[in-house]
C-alpha cells in the first residue's frame, strides 16, 4: 500500500531543511565555552605582557639611573686624582709633600666614598698617602693595577678588582691612573681607594624586591659590589652568565630575563656599560615578585570563568534536555500522525485501503496513465446475497465473511501499483494501472474463483456457498474524468449481478 501523501511529502520537504537541533545546541554550547576559555587566554597573554613590558621599563630606568650615580662617584675620585697628580709635579719638597698629604686627608673626610688616596712612586714605594702614619717599608709594586699602569701608557683610570685595603683591613675597589714625569716617563701610580661599604648604602637607595639583586662588575664579569651583599661573592666572575656571554657583546645596554647563575633565581635585569669607565652595572626584580600581582589577578579571573563556565555547562545541560524531550515529543507525533494518515486510508475491518485511498490513488494513476497512454483498468465487486448471510447467520459472520472475502481479493492483486480496495459495506474495487481488459478480466475471474475457493458456506446462495459478481472496466484516458472508469465498473457490476450473480462483465 502506497501511503505517501501530498501532506507527508511536504513535512519530508521541510524535514530535509532542519539542521540538527542536538547537534546545533552542542554545537553552540562548545564554542561559547571555547570562546570563554579563549578570551581568558588572549587576555591572561595580554595582561602579563604588559605586566613584563612595565618591568623592562622599571629595570632599564634603574640600570640607568644607578649608572648614572655610579658614574657621579667615580668622577668625583677622578678629580680629586688629577688634583693630586698636580700638586706631585709641582713641587716634591718634604713640606710640600707634607701640604698635600694633610690636603688629602681633608679630600678623603670630605668624599663620602673615598676610602684613601695615595701616591707610590716607579717602584712601588709609598710617598703619600692620605693616612697619618705609614707602614714600615710600605710596597706595592706586587699590587696589579701598579704593574698594570707601569706597563701601560694610558693615562685613563683603571678600575680594579676589590681587594682588602692593606692599611684598614676594609674591603675597597681600586680605582688608580698612571703618572709621568715631564718627559713622559713613568713616575708612578696614584690611588684612590673606593669604601665597598659605600657601594652598599648606595644600591640600597633603589627600591627593588627581596629577590632582586644590583650589581656592578668589571667588563670582563669581576663582582665589583652587589646587593644583596655576599662578601664571598666578591671577585667571583659572572663572565659565564648570559648578561656577559650572550647579551653584552650584541649590545651595551638592554632588559633581559634571566636565570641567576649565583642562585638560580630569575630576574629581569636592566644592564648597561657605563660611558666614562670599564664598568657594567646591572639591576633586577624577580620574576616572581614581578608577576605576583598578575598571578592574583589570574586566580581571581579563574574562580569566575569557572563559575560562568559552570553556569553554562548547567544552562546546557538543562538545553540539551529540553531539546532532547522536544526531539522525543516531536518523534512521538510525527509517529502518532503516521499512524492516523495510515487509519484515515484504511478500512478498519478488512485492514484493506478505503474508498479515500482509492479515489486519491485513482486521481494519480489516472492522470499517469493520461500521460502514458497506458491502459488503466478497474474491477469493482460486490458480495451476492449478502443480506440474507447476514440475516442467517448474523452480523458478526458477516464481518468474518467480508474479512475473508477482503484478503483473498488482497492475495491475488500482486503487483505493487495494484491497489485491492474495500468500497463500503461488501462492496470491494481493484484498481490495476498499466493493465489491458484482458489481464483485468482475467484478474477478475482469479478474485471469483478464489472467493467461490474459500467454500464459506452460504445457504442462501443457489451455489450453497458464498460468491461475488465483478463489473470490469478497461480505458486508456482521454478528455473523460476519472469517476467514468468508477461509473463504467459499476455499470458491468450490475450487469453480473443482472446476469445471475457468481461472474465476471466486462464493460462494453
Ligand atoms: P445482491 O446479491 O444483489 O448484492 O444482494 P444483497 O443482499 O447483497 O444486497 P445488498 O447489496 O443491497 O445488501 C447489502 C447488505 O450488506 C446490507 C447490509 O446488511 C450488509 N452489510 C453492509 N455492510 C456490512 C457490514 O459491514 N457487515 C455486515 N455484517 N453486513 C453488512
Ligand atoms: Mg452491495
Ligand atoms: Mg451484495
Amino acid at each position: 500500500m502506497d501511503k505517501k501523501t501530498d501532506s507527508t511529502g511536504e513535512d519530508t520537504a521541510l524535514e530535509s531543511k532542519r539542521l540538527p537541533a542536538l547537534a546545533i545546541t552542542l554545537v553552540f554550547l562548545v564554542l561559547v565555552t571555547v570562546s570563554i576559555l579563549g578570551i581568558f587566554a588572549i587576555q591572561i597573554t595580554n595582561s602579563k605582557a604588559r605586566e613584563l613590558a612595565q618591568a623592562r621599563l622599571t629595570s632599564g630606568n634603574l640600570a640607568w639611573s644607578i649608572a648614572q650615580q655610579a658614574t657621579d662617584t667615580f668622577d668625583e675620585a677622578n678629580l680629586v686624582l688629577e688634583e693630586l697628580i698636580e700638586r706631585i709635579g709641582d713641587d716634591s719638597s718634604p713640606a710640600a709633600l707634607e701640604r698635600t698629604r694633610k690636603l688629602l686627608g681633608k679630600r678623603v673626610l670630605a668624599t663620602e666614598q673615598l676610602h684613601g688616596l695615595f701616591f707610590y712612586d716607579r717602584q712601588g714605594n709609598w710617598v703619600l698617602s692620605s693616612f697619618d702614619f705609614q707602614p714600615e717599608a710600605a710596597n706595592n709594586a706586587e699590587r696589579d693595577y701598579f704593574k698594570f699602569h707601569r706597563e701601560n701608557v694610558t693615562l685613563t683610570p683603571r678600575i680594579g678588582p676589590a681587594l682588602r685595603s692593606k692599611t684598614t683591613g676594609e674591603w675597597v675597589i681600586p680605582f688608580s691612573r698612571r703618572v709621568n714625569d715631564r718627559e713622559g716617563h713613568f713616575k708612578g701610580v696614584v690611588l684612590a681607594t673606593i669604601k665597598m661599604a659605600y657601594f652598599d648604602t648606595f644600591f640600597s637607595r633603589f627600591s627593588i624586591d627581596d629577590k632582586g639583586a644590583i650589581f656592578l662588575a668589571l667588563p670582563q664579569g669581576t663582582i665589583i659590589a652587589r646587593r644583596p651583599f655576599d662578601e664571598k661573592l666578591i671577585g667571583t666572575s659572572l663572565a659565564k652568565s648570559q648578561i656577559f656571554s650572550m647579551y653584552l657583546p650584541e649590545a651595551p645596554a638592554d632588559t633581559v630575563m634571566v636565570k641567576s647563575i649565583i642562585d638560580g633565581v630569575d630576574r629581569l635585569f636592566g644592564y648597561r656599560v657605563l660611558h666614562k669607565y670599564p664598568l657594567v652595572v646591572a639591576a633586577a626584580n624577580s620574576r616572581e615578585s614581578i608577576l605576583l600581582s598578575w598571578r592574583a589577578d589570574i586566580y581571581k579571573m579563574s574562580a569566575m570563568i569557572a563559575v560562568v563556565l559552570l553556569i553554562n555547562l548547567l544552562v546546557g545541560i538543562l538545553l540539551f534536555k529540553q531539546v532532547r524531550k522536544g526531539l522525543a515529543v516531536e518523534n512521538h507525533l510525527k509517529k502518532a500522525r503516521s499512524v492516523l494518515q495510515t487509519l484515515v486510508l484504511q478500512d478498519g475491518l478488512t485492514g484493506l485501503a478505503n474508498r479515500r485511498h482509492l479515489e486519491r490513488n485513482l486521481e494519480l494513476e489516472w492522470q499517469r496513465a493520461a500521460r502514458q497512454r497506458s491502459s488503466i483498468s478497474l474491477i469493482m465487486l460486490d458480495i451476492d446475497h449478502f443480506k440474507s448471510f447476514n440475516d442467517r447467520y448474523g452480523h458478526v459472520a458477516g464481518d468474518h465473511c467480508i474479512c475473508a472475502v477482503g484478503q483473498a481479493i488482497s492475495q491475488c492483486a500482486r503487483r505493487p501499483s495494484d491497489l485491492a480496495v474495500r468500497y463500503g459495506g461488501e462492496e470491494f474495487a481493484v484498481l490495476l494501472p498499466d493493465t489491458e481488459s484482458a489481464g483485468a478480466y482475467a484478474q477478475a475471474e482469479s478474485i471469483r474463483l478464489a472467493v467461490a475457493n474459500l467454500g464459506i458456506v452460504h445457504a442462501e446462495n443457489p451455489t450453497g456457498a458464498v460468491t461475488v459478481s465483478l463489473g470490469v472496466h478497461t480505458c486508456v484516458p482521454a478528455s473523460s474524468e476519472f469517476k467514468t472508469l468508477l461509473m463504467q465498473a459499476d455499470a458491468a457490476l450490475y450487469m453480473a449481478k443482472r446476469g445471475g450473480r457468481n461472474q465476471t462483465v466486462p464493460s462494453s
